[in-house]
C-alpha cells in the first residue's frame, strides 16, 4: 500500500479555496484550526443559529455562517456535523446551495456509502479522514506532526477531486504523517469495525470487566481503577512509540509471561468468531439501520446506555482519584469550553 507525503501533494492547492467547515464538534474545530494555521485564507465555520459553539469558533478568531450562506459561499463544504444528521443538513441546507462544479467532503464514508446522501451530478465528492479523535488531530499538527489521514474520491466530476483531497489531508496535518489512498466503501467499514470492536467497544468494555472482576473480589477500587484504567494509557503509549515488542522491553519478565499465557483465555477464538459477526453486520448495513432507526426514535436506548455509564463505580472512583492528580488535567486535550 502507498503511503502519500506532502512532497507527492500540491500542499496550495486548497489555499485559495473557500472552505466551510460545518460544525464545529471534535473534528470541526481540528479541521477549521488546522487549516487556518496552513495558510488557508479562507476558512468559515457553519453552524446553527444558537449554537454553543458559535462562541467558541469566533473566540478562536474564525469566521461563523449560517450553514445555507456558508454552502453558498464555499468551493469546498466539509460536514463535520454528527453522522446520523449529515443527511437532512444535506437536504435542507446544501444540495440547493452549493455552486456548480463546487466540492463536498466528509470526514467518514457513511453517508455516501451507505446512500442516506446521493450527491448532486456535478459535485465532487471527496474524503479525509483523520485516523485519530479530532482533539489529537489537532494537538499532534500543533506539536509539529500530524494524525495519518485516509483519502478518498466517491467522485470527480471536474477532474481535479483527488488533488485537492491531498491537498486538503496535509493542510490538516495529513502529509507530515502519512496518507492512505482508500474508498468510502473501506474506509467506512474498517473505520466502524475498529471503533466497535477493539477501540472503543472492546477496550470499554474489557476495562470495565477487569475493574469489576478485582473489586468483586473485595479489593480496593482505587487499586482496581489504576490496574484496569490508569495504566492503559502507559501501556498504550509504549505500543504506540515502538510496537508491541516495545512495550514488552519495558514491563517485567513476569508481566510478559502472564500476556502471553493468560491473554489468549479472555481474548479468544470465539471473541474473533464474533469479531467476524460484528464485521458482517457492518458490511451488510444492518448496523448502520439499526442506529439510524435509533436516531428516528430520538435516540432513547443511546441515551440511556451513556447515562448507565455515567453511574458506573469506574466513573466514579476515576473522578475523585484525578482530581487529586492535577497533572492530568493540565493542557487537557478536551476542554468542552473551547473545542
Ligand atoms: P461532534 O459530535 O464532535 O461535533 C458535531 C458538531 O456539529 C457539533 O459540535 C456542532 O457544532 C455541530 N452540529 C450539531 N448539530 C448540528 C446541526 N443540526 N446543524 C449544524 N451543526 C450541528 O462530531 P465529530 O465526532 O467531530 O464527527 C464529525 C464527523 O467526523 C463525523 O462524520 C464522524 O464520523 C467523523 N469523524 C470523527 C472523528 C472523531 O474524532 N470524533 C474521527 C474521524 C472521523
Ligand atoms: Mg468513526
Ligand atoms: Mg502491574
Amino acid at each position: 500500500m502507498k503511503m502519500f507525503y506532502e512532497k507527492d501533494a500540491n500542499v496550495n492547492l486548497i489555499k485559495d479555496k473557500k472552505v466551510a467547515i460545518f460544525g464545529y464538534g471534535s473534528q470541526g474545530h481540528a479541521h477549521a484550526l488546522n487549516l487556518k494555521d496552513s495558510g488557508v485564507k479562507n476558512v468559515v465555520v457553519a453552524l446553527r443559529e444558537g449554537s454553543s459553539s458559535i462562541k467558541k469558533a469566533e473566540s478562536e478568531g474564525l469566521k461563523v455562517m449560517p450553514l445555507s450562506d456558508a454552502a453558498a459561499w464555499a468551493d469546498v463544504v466539509m460536514v463535520l456535523t454528527p453522522d446520523e444528521l449529515q443527511a437532512s443538513i444535506y437536504k435542507n441546507h446544501i444540495e440547493q446551495r452549493m455552486r456548480q462544479g463546487t466540492s463536498l467532503a466528509f470526514a467518514h464514508g457513511l453517508n455516501i456509502h451507505f446512500n442516506l446522501i446521493n450527491s448532486r451530478k456535478d459535485l465532487d465528492v471527496f474524503m479525509v479522514a483523520p485516523k485519530g479523535p479530532g482533539h489529537l488531530v489537532r494537538s499532534e499538527y500543533q506539536r509539529g506532526g500530524g494524525v495519518p489521514c485516509l483519502m478518498a474520491v466517491h467522485k470527480d466530476s471536474s477532474g481535479k477531486a483527488r488533488d485537492l483531497a491531498m491537498s486538503y489531508a496535509c493542510a490538516v496535518g495529513g502529509g507530515r504523517s502519512g496518507i492512505i489512498e482508500t474508498t468510502f466503501k473501506d474506509e467506512c467499514e474498517t473505520d466502524l469495525f475498529g471503533e466497535q470492536t477493539v477501540l472503543c467497544g472492546g477496550l470499554v468494555e474489557l476495562i470495565k470487566n477487569g475493574f469489576e472482576t478485582l473489586t468483586e473480589a473485595g479489593y480496593p477500587p482505587e487499586m482496581a481503577y489504576f490496574e484496569t484504567l490508569h495504566e492503559v494509557k502507559l501501556i498504550v503509549d509504549l505500543i504506540y512509540e515502538g510496537g508491541i515488542a516495545n512495550m514488552n522491553y519495558s514491563i517485567s519478565n513476569t508481566a510478559e509471561y502472564g500476556e502471553y499465557v493468560s491473554g489468549k483465555k479472555i481474548v479468544d477464538s470465539k471473541t474473533k468468531e464474533r469479531m467476524k459477526e460484528v464485521l458482517k453486520d457492518i458490511q451488510s448495513g444492518k448496523f448502520t439501520k439499526q442506529w439510524m432507526d435509533e436516531c428516528k426514535g430520538g435516540q432513547k436506548n443511546f441515551l440511556k446506555m451513556r447515562e448507565e455509564l455515567a453511574k458506573h463505580p469506574i466513573e466514579k472512583v476515576g473522578k475523585k482519584l484525578r482530581d487529586l492528580m492535577p497533572w492530568i488535567g493540565k493542557n487537557k486535550l478536551v476542554d468542552k469550553s473551547k473545542n
